[in-house]
């Protein structure tokens, strides 16, 4: 039930104040993930531009299996909204080659480096088994000059990088 404080927030907003607190939220970890350059959807690998078509999505379902999957940050993954309403069609089919449609596939020995936004020899890639191409999204140069996943989990519990622990505060909350 929303008290005194809170109607006077929300008629002040002109909107319902959780719903402002959230958009709120929202604005400030996308304006985190531009600058840190990780605004890349999980599905398609291309840039998401705005606030509006940032998706946060869990990579594995956390509901009726485990619900600390729904706490888990590396099961935390970013998408377009078009791209996670993609996942959740029931059409696996019409999923599937959609997904294959919107994939940056190289031709001629190349794939395409999320971080450089263009596409490189695949010998530039390392290999990674569980990417539908076999290959890291990042060419080799783009992830020794940016930390992976592992690093920055250490970056996170040592705290020496505010806005990195600023965002892991955001994602807990969401
Ligand atoms: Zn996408
Ligand atoms: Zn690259």
């Amino acid at each position: 039930m929303a008290n005194q404080n809170q109607i006077r927030k929300s008629q002040s907003l002109g909107m319902n104040f959780s719903t402002a607190d959230y958009r709120l939220k929202k604005m400030i970890l996308f304006s985190l993930l531009e600058r840190h350059h990780e605004n890349i959807c999980y599905r398609c690998d291309l840039p998401i531009r705005s606030v509006d078509d940032l998706s946060v999505e869990h990579k594995e379902p956390w509901l009726d299996v485990d619900a600390s999957l729904f706490w888990d940050l590396d099961n935390i993954a970013f998408s377009h909204h078009k791209c996670n309403y993609a996942k959740t069609r029931t059409d696996t089919i019409a999923r599937k080659t959609e997904y294959e449609a919107r994939r940056n596939q190289g031709n001629g020995g190349t794939a395409w480096c999320r971080r450089h936004q263009r596409y490189l020899p695949v010998a530039d890639f390392a290999k990674n088994a569980s990417r539908w191409n076999g290959l890291q999204s990042e060419c080799q140069e783009c992830r020794a000059k940016n930390p992976s996943r592992q690093s920055k989990k250490l970056e996170r519990t040592t705290g020496n990088d505010p806005a990195t622990s600023a965002l892991a505060t955001l994602r807990s909350t969401n």
